[in-house]
């Protein structure tokens, strides 16, 4: 049993061996816009040694100190977002899956750079960036590589 996806070129695929996906949300910061083109990413978690890369291997950018995203090297399309510390979860991006109704959004991140005339998923709870102490800190030490 496992969950999978890829690339619009066929490229790079992989599976998710879990029975459902984790975490399962959208970010609306100005990082995971730039990262994927779009108004927000959707992205669905599990366990970073539960995903495989069955066919090709994706690309990484570091678009900061703190996390990697993954996207295939040939067509480009966002694969992954993962922290390198102190997340064990690596994301995939939602539309990459083969059944994204697999994966119904739970939470929104990012709220504080929310498109204005973005009405999506309204009914699902949403926070802003930096919301605890904890992440306060984390966010603290990030160096952004996007330009
Ligand atoms: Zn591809
Ligand atoms: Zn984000």
């Amino acid at each position: 049993m496992a969950i999978t996806g890829g690339c619009q070129c066929g490229a790079v695929r992989y599976a998710m061996h879990v029975e459902r996906v984790e975490k399962a949300h959208t970010c609306h910061c100005r990082m995971c816009q730039k990262a994927t083109g779009g108004l927000f990413a959707a992205l669905a978690g599990c366990a970073k040694d539960k995903l495989e890369w069955t066919k090709g291997d994706p690309a990484f950018f570091a678009s900061s100190n703190l996390a990697m995203r993954g996207f295939c090297p040939d067509c480009g399309t966002p694969l992954t977002f993962a922290y390198n510390t102190p997340e064990a979860r690596i994301y995939v991006t939602i539309g990459s899956l083969d059944d994204p109704e697999l994966a119904a959004i739970e939470i929104q991140y990012g709220l504080e750079s929310r498109i204005s005339w973005v009405k999506f998923c309204e009914d699902v709870p949403g926070e802003f960036t930096g919301d605890s102490p904890d992440a306060q800190a984390f966010f603290a030490g990030m160096k952004n590589n996007q330009g």
